[in-house]
């Protein structure tokens, strides 16, 4: 147990929190009298044994023995430490975590990570909105025609364009409050000394497509990109920065992870392209690496 936050909050987290609700989030649930039950996440089954008492907040499985609370489901089915367990539940509830007791660089370190969320978030909508609708999104258009990549596959993988332009981002973002120095420390652009000393900065992604990479929650972490000819390099992905390690995610997974569940395995892939293709034929178990060796952080998520 992680004695930063203090019992109390944890327990005011746990009490308020519906874990019918939440575990429904990955579990199709029906009610009997007066549990829930389903086909239990943590083992392979064709009935049911996974049970959900939500006078109790707790969950049993009859098949595979695993139980807890709302807090233990979670750790176990996002492979979570209990700490950001607690955390995912606070906000789910709407109650606020207790600032107070974190120390000034965990405070730094939080405010920092949502600010990283907050921009990937733009950029995403950045890239998306470009695809779909600008003029300048037209070679992404009908690259993605010509691969047969329809519009509900765009919008459920997040796709976008980056425009072959060296300021596109960076204006979208300086009108939203995002300076350049947050892009580059993200990423998201590069910086480069001039002859006078001074720092000039450019998008990084330029006249691509864009591959989201989203974390278990959906959240855009990462992007990747795809040139659309024979250009080198082919695939540029976003640098190692101190919320996105490429080891430890894996592309997709966010649309892949009910259908992993279900099945039990999950397929690998090594190019986005690829995997797309093969949720597109109906295989929705389909991930990627992220241009790594597979590593043991990927193979537990
Ligand atoms: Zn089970």
């Amino acid at each position: 147990m992680d004695n930063r936050i203090p019992e109390d909050f944890i327990e005011e987290v746990r009490r308020q929190a519906d874990i019918v609700q939440i575990i429904s989030e990955h579990v199709v649930l029906k009610r009997t009298g007066k549990n829930y039950q389903g086909l239990c996440p943590f083992h392979s089954e064709k009935t049911p044994s996974f049970n959900v008492n939500p006078e109790r907040q707790m969950f049993y499985c009859f098949g595979c023995h695993t139980g807890g609370n709302v807090f233990t489901f979670l750790m176990k089915i996002n492979n979570l430490a209990f700490i950001d367990a607690v955390k995912v539940v606070a906000e789910k509830t709407g109650i606020a975590f207790p600032e107070k007791e974190l120390s000034p660089g965990q405070k730094k370190k939080e405010l920092k990570r949502k600010r990283f969320l907050e921009i990937h978030k733009l950029a995403a909508n950045y890239f998306h909105e470009v695809l779909l609708n600008s003029p300048e999104g037209r070679p992404g258009r009908e690259y993605l025609e010509r691969r047969g990549i329809g519009v509900k596959i765009i919008n459920d993988f997040a796709l976008g364009y980056a425009p072959a332009q060296w300021d596109g981002l960076l204006k979208y973002m300086a009108l939203r409050n995002v300076s350049p120095e947050e892009l580059v420390e993200f990423g998201l652009a590069v910086s480069k000394t001039n002859n006078d000393g001074k720092q000039s900065y450019y998008d990084r992604f330029r006249g691509r497509i864009i591959f989201t990479i989203q974390d278990l929650r959906g959240s855009p972490i990462a992007f990747g990109d795809r040139v659309l000819d024979d250009s080198l390099p082919k695939y540029l992905n976003s640098p190692e920065t101190a919320f996105f390690h490429k080891g430890r995610n894996l592309y997709a997974i966010h649309c892949a992870s009910g259908e992993i569940r279900e099945t039990g395995y999950a397929l690998l892939l090594e190019g986005y392209m690829d995997t797309i293709a093969v949720h597109k034929a109906g295989l929705r178990n389909a991930v990627a690496s992220l241009g790594t060796a597979f590593t043991r952080d990927q193979a537990k998520m």
